[in-house]
C-alpha cells in the first residue's frame, strides 16, 4: 500500500495543477456579493447536520438515519479511510455504487477526509474505470459488491492486478485479498476520535469532487467541481426550491452523478430536508415511494420516466396532491408530455436545464404555462451569466433568435480537468462555457427565460442541411398514435446521413409507415428534407445510466441493420 505525501494548499482560489481557476478579482467578488463564503463542502455539510441533528436525512430502501447517524457514519469512514488504507487528502477515489445508504456514507466521508469522489458508475467497465482513474490520477476505488449481477468483484480485482488503482474498499460483499471491507473500515473509523478530521483545513479554492461531463465523444472529459462554487451551488438550489426542515425530496435516478449530488443530495443535507432515494428508476418503485414518504418534490424526472407513468395504469390510483415541484429535466421535454402530465394526473410541470459543468436554470413554480412549458426558465444565480452566441464565435445572436447556449457563473467551471487543447474550444477566450446546446432568449410574463431548441451535437447532416433532431421529435409526439421518439442518423452512401425515427406506438394502435408519418407530418409545416425516411417500431426506448434515451444504442442499431440488409441485398 503507497503511502503519499499530504499536499500542502495555497489558499484563495484554485491553484491546482489541472484545474483552470477562476481569476482572482472574481473570486473576490462572488465572496463580496455573498455566493462563496470561503468554507470548504464538508464545512457546510457538518454545519447543517449539527444544526438539523434530530431531523431525518436519509431514507433508503433499508434504513432511515438522522442527521445525527449519518454524519456519525460519514466521520468513522473518513477516520477509517486513513486508518486501513493509503488514501490521503488530495487523493481522488473512483465510485461504482448504487442508490444505497454505503454510497452517501462514503461519499460524505470521502468529502470530510479530504479526498475526492470521482462520480463514476456502477454500470462503467473497466476500460472506463482506468481510463478515468488514470486521468484524474485516482489511486482508489469504492464499489457495491451486489450491485447488478455481481460482475464489479471481478473488475475491481482486474483494477487492482492491473494497477490502475491501490485501494480498494468493498461495500456490500466479501472482501479479498489487498481489499478493505467497508464494514471493517467503519468499525475501525467509528472506534477513532474524529476532532481532527482532515476537511477541517482544506482550502476553499481546491477541488471537491470530479464529475463527468455529459458528452460522450473523445477524451474524457472531466469538471473539477470547487468547494465554494459546489456548495453554492446546491444551496442556491435549495434556497430557489425554497427547501428546509420538513421537506421531503424523492430521488429516482442514480445518485452518484452531477445531478443527484446538486439537485437532491447535497441542497437536501444543507438545507435540514430529507431526501429518499430510490432503489431504481422503475415505475412500481416511485409510485410505491410516492404513496409512503408523500414529497414535496421530485427534484428531476428525465421526460421518458415521465412517459412511463403516463403509461402505467396505477399512476392514476396514487395520490401525487403531496407533490409540489414536479421538475422535468436532463432532455427536452415535448409539450404533448406536459399537457398530458396536466390532464391526466393533475401534475404542473415545472422545466429544469443542467449540466456537470454548473448552470441550472429551473421554471419558475407559479410562472404562467406559456414560462413553464416552452422553456427552461431562468438560471439560478443572480450572478449567472448567458450568452447566445453564432457556434464557435464570439458573435452574439439577436433575441428571439437560435443560436449557442454559453454561460458563466458563481458554479460553472471556467474548464474542463487536464484538458488544456480541448478548453481553448469548448470555453470562449471570457470563460463562458460552449455547452453545444443550442437555445433561445426570450422574454415572458417580463421574466428573461430560455428555450432548448436542438443541440449542436444532436444535429443529422443530410447531406449539407441540419435536421434539428428535437424539431422533428416533438412534431412526431403531436401524432395521437406516437407514445415516445427518438429520431437518429443513420448512415448514408450518398447524403452521409438520413433521419431514422424510433417510435414507441399507443396500444392497440395500426403501425405508422414512413408514408402515413411523412403525411402527418407535412401537415404540421415540416419541411419535406427533415422528414424521417425510415421508421422502427420499438416496445420502448432504452435509456441510458442516467435515465436519458440511449441515442448511442440506437444509432449502432440502425446502422447494424442497414449493414445487414445490404450483405443479404448482395
Ligand atoms: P449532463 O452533463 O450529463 O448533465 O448533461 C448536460 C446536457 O444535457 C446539456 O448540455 C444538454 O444537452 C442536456 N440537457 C439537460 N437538461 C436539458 C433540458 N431541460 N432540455 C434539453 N436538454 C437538456
Amino acid at each position: 500500500m503507497l503511502h503519499r505525501e499530504v499536499p500542502s494548499f495555497p489558499s484563495g482560489g484554485a491553484r491546482e495543477a489541472g484545474v483552470v481557476p477562476y481569476p482572482e478579482d472574481v473570486v473576490a467578488n462572488y465572496r463580496a456579493a455573498g455566493y462563496w463564503n470561503g468554507r470548504t463542502l464538508p464545512a457546510e455539510l457538518k454545519a447543517a447536520a449539527l444544526k438539523h441533528a434530530d431531523r431525518t436525512a436519509l431514507v433508503t430502501a433499508e434504513v432511515t438515519l438522522s442527521y445525527r447517524d449519518l454524519y456519525a457514519s460519514a466521520e468513522g469512514f473518513a477516520a477509517g479511510l486513513a486508518e486501513t488504507t493509503g488514501l490521503r487528502p488530495g487523493d481522488a477515489v473512483m465510485f461504482q455504487m448504487g442508490n444505497v445508504v454505503e454510497t452517501v456514507v462514503s461519499y460524505l466521508g470521502s468529502l470530510m477526509a479530504g479526498i475526492r469522489p470521482v462520480c463514476t458508475l456502477p454500470q462503467h467497465g473497466v476500460r472506463e474505470i482506468s481510463v478515468l482513474a488514470r486521468h484524474v490520477g485516482a489511486r482508489g476505488l469504492i464499489f457495491q459488491a451486489d450491485f447488478g449481477r455481481g460482475r464489479l468483484p471481478v473488475h475491481a480485482r482486474e483494477l487492482l492486478a492491473e494497477g490502475v488503482v491501490d485501494d480498494v474498499i468493498v461495500a456490500r460483499g466479501s472482501v479479498f485479498d489487498s481489499a478493505v471491507a467497508y464494514t471493517d473500515l467503519l468499525r475501525i473509523g467509528m472506534s477513532v476520535d474524529p476532532a481532527d478530521l482532515p476537511y477541517r483545513t482544506l482550502d476553499p479554492g481546491q477541488v471537491a469532487v470530479f464529475q463527468l461531463s455529459g458528452g460522450t465523444t473523445g477524451l474524457p472529459k472531466v469538471a473539477p467541481r470547487l468547494h465554494e462554487e459546489y456548495a453554492y451551488n446546491a444551496s442556491a438550489w435549495a434556497g430557489k426550491l425554497g427547501w428546509g426542515p420538513g421537506t421531503v425530496a424523492l430521488y429516482p435516478l442514480p445518485i452518484m452523478h452531477n445531478a443527484g449530488i446538486s439537485v437532491a443530495l447535497q441542497p437536501a443535507l444543507l438545507s435540514g430536508a430529507t431526501l429518499v432515494l430510490a432503489p431504481s428508476a422503475s415505475i412500481d418503485t416511485l409510485l410505491d415511494l410516492i404513496k409512503a414518504t408523500r414529497p414535496d418534490v421530485i427534484p428531476l424526472v428525465p421526460p421518458a420516466l415521465a412517459v412511463r407513468l403516463l403509461e402505467e395504469p396505477r399512476s392514476r390510483g396514487t395520490d401525487m396532491s403531496s407533490i409540489k415541484d414536479f421538475i422535468v429535466g436532463g432532455q427536452k421535454l415535448a409539450m404533448e408530455i406536459t399537457e398530458r402530465l396536466r390532464d391526466v394526473l393533475g401534475i404542473q410541470v415545472r422545466q429544469k436545464f443542467g449540466m456537470a459543468e454548473g448552470m441550472f436554470l429551473v421554471t419558475p413554480r407559479d410562472a404562467s404555462e406559456q414560462l413553464r412549458h416552452h422553456t427552461v426558465g431562468a438560471p439560478l444565480s443572480p450572478a449567472d451569466e448567458i450568452r447566445i452566441l453564432q457556434p464557435d464565435t464570439d458573435i452574439e445572436v439577436a433575441d428571439g433568435e437560435i443560436g449557442e447556449l454559453c454561460v458563466r457563473g458563481p458554479y460553472t467551471i471556467r474548464g474542463y480537468f487536464r484538458a488544456e487543447q480541448h478548453n481553448a474550444e469548448a470555453f470562449t477566450a471570457e470563460g463562458f462555457y460552449r455547452t453545444g446546446d443550442l437555445a433561445r432568449r426570450h422574454v415572458i410574463d417580463g421574466v428573461t427565460c430560455y428555450s432548448i431548441d436542438g443541440r449542436i451535437k444532436d444535429v443529422i447532416n443530410r447531406g449539407v442541411e441540419k435536421i434539428h433532431a428535437d424539431e422533428v421529435e416533438e412534431l412526431i409526439m403531436r401524432h395521437p398514435d406516437v407514445a415516445n421518439v427518438a429520431l437518429v442518423a443513420m448512415p448514408d452512401k450518398v447524403l452521409g446521413e438520413r433521419g431514422c425515427a424510433y417510435l414507441v406506438l399507443e396500444p392497440g394502435t395500426q403501425p405508422l409507415t414512413v408514408e402515413s408519418l411523412s403525411t402527418f407530418l407535412l401537415a404540421q409545416g415540416l419541411a419535406k428534407y427533415k422528414l424521417p425516411e425510415r421508421v422502427e417500431p420499438v416496445a420502448s426506448l432504452p435509456l441510458s445510466n442516467v435515465g436519458k434515451v440511449a441515442k448511442k444504442e440506437l444509432r449502432d442499431d440502425i446502422a447494424r441493420k442497414l449493414a445487414e440488409e445490404l450483405t443479404s441485398d448482395a
